[in-house]
């Protein structure tokens, strides 16, 4: 993306009095190298490159990849499959669970996305043959390939949480926004809660999961309301993390843990949410710790609440393991995700498959900002591979979590492999160590039409 570019996206947002004159100017000064992380030139030069290449999964990875391919090959040859007739921006649900967007602002039809020329099997993947390059579909048969991009995202294990499932959501007032329909009921919940008070029990999960910050936000954005309510007083919030820190990231986390000091968020750590009795509105954890020999000790717990939000644990689609793609050793091998190089997103044993986005199984914080920083790689390096030389792009591992601290500011945690903080705002004008009003502005009203508008187009 050229800075012409979001400059304007942000002239219409200006026009449209979205933002102010001097909210525009802000946003320019201080967003200016963030946002100058496009890859137009890359567009320069085009592959002669032959070779059909089949996409599973059309979501943030999935439409951007084909749409930067296509760019970028000649003779494109692109099959896309996925059954969703919507494109969800789903860093979008936390604004949605904060009252800040509605359901219809963060989706549009699959069809408006999916680039021209590309073909859309609306279907659903079963199993994948990798060493007869070809794959199984729910209903329209097998599709072959030369060249496979495995990005179907994450699946919910509803199963590995007691007493709440997918269409129990909001039941006994257990919320999570992982989900369009969980966010908007999150926002009527936050609301009530705010107004009346009472206790909060919120957590994450012990899987490797998407947007870490998310539940934090939540969080967050439940204490804010009830500062605006004036209910602080009658309010008791508690934060169960399954990790050992609330947060990892050195460059920020001290100031995070500062907000959950400030806001008296007691923070538990090590704890992993077994199950919600939804009639009793109690929460059923474990505290899973090791003894000074290294034994493991388990001390199960419960919490009861008036207000809850959890996070379902998180593994890749079933078909992954099924088809022999998964990591089978090592600590992503639990769950199921893809096993590719972290570094040139490419399957380890078949070298004609790449993987990125959620499903892969890379050690980094699984978000769309991670998915933007992959797509030139990805794409790089599966062009290399159609054209016999050797992949030489390399992902350090960036991602981006913009964490909502409250109803105008956000810390910007960006970050790469080695947890070392990436910050692309320039320094000088900022420490973005600190939540910033400026990101809140890049959060609210930036990120969507980037994602709608240029990354989904192969743009950013
Ligand atoms: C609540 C929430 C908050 C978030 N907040 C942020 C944030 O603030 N910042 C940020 O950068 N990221 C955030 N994210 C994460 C971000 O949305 C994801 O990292 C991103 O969408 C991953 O892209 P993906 O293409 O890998 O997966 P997805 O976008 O989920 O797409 C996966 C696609 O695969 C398809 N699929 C699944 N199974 C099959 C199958 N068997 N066959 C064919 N197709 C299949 C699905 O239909 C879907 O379209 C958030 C996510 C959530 C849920």
């Amino acid at each position: 993306m050229t800075e012409k570019q979001f400059e304007t996206e942000m002239k219409k947002l200006e026009s449209e009095g979205v933002i102010s004159r001097s909210q525009f100017l802000q946003i320019m000064a201080a967003a200016g190298a963030f946002l100058a992380l496009g890859t137009d030139k890359a567009y320069a030069a085009k592959s002669n490159a032959k070779g059909k290449i089949v996409i599973i999964g059309g979501g943030a990875a999935g439409i951007s990849m084909a749409a930067r391919l296509k760019r970028k090959l000649h003779n494109p040859d692109i099959t896309i499959i996925d059954p969703s007739e919507r494109q969800y921006y789903q860093p979008g649900f936390t604004l949605i669970s904060g009252g800040v967007y509605t359901i219809d602002d963060v989706w549009k039809p699959q069809a408006d996305c999916m680039p021209e020329g590309v073909r859309w099997v609306k279907d659903r993947v079963t199993l994948i043959h990798p060493t007869q390059n070809r794959v199984d579909t729910a209903k329209s048969g097998t599709i072959g390939y030369d060249f496979l991009v495995l990005c179907p995202g994450v699946k919910y294990d509803w199963s590995r949480i007691e007493g709440i499932t997918h269409s129990t959501i909001g039941a006994g007032n257990a919320h999570t926004i992982y989900d369009p329909k969980g966010c908007q009921l999150t926002w009527k919940a936050m609301k009530e809660f705010s107004e009346k008070g009472g206790k909060g029990v919120f957590c994450d999960t012990y899987t490797k999961h998407k947007c870490g910050g998310a539940p934090k936000k939540v969080s967050l954005l439940t204490w804010d309301n009830c500062r605006k309510q004036g209910t602080l007083d009658n309010i008791d919030l508690h934060y169960y993390t399954a990790s050992k820190q609330l947060y990892n990231v050195p460059h920020f986390t001290p100031r995070l843990e500062e907000i959950y000091r400030e806001r008296n968020i007691p923070v538990d750590v090590n704890c992993r949410l077994k199950g919600i009795d939804t009639e009793s509105k109690r929460a059923h954890f474990e505290r899973v710790e090791s003894d000074k020999d290294g034994n493991k000790v388990i001390t199960p717990f419960t919490e009861s609440y008036d207000f809850m939000h959890f996070m379902v644990p998180q593994c890749a689609p079933d078909f992954v393991r099924e088809s022999g793609l998964s990591w089978t050793e090592g600590s992503l091998a639990a769950d199921g995700w893809v096993m590719v190089d972290k570094h040139s997103l490419i399957h380890t044993t078949y070298n004609n498959i790449i993987s990125l986005g959620d499903a892969a199984g890379i050690p980094t914080s699984k978000t769309s900002a991670a998915v933007a920083k992959q797509l030139p790689i990805a794409v790089d390096n599966l062009i290399s591979l159609m054209e016999g030389r050797a992949p030489e792009a390399q992902y350090n591992g960036y991602a981006a979590c913009p964490i909502v601290t409250d109803y105008g500011h956000v810390l910007m945690a960006e970050f790469d492999y080695e947890k070392k903080a990436q910050i692309s705002f320039p320094l000088s004008l900022l420490d973005m160590s600190k939540e910033q009003w400026v990101a809140w502005l890049l959060k609210v009203y930036a990120l969507k039409p980037i994602y709608f508008n240029l990354m989904l187009k192969g743009l950013y």
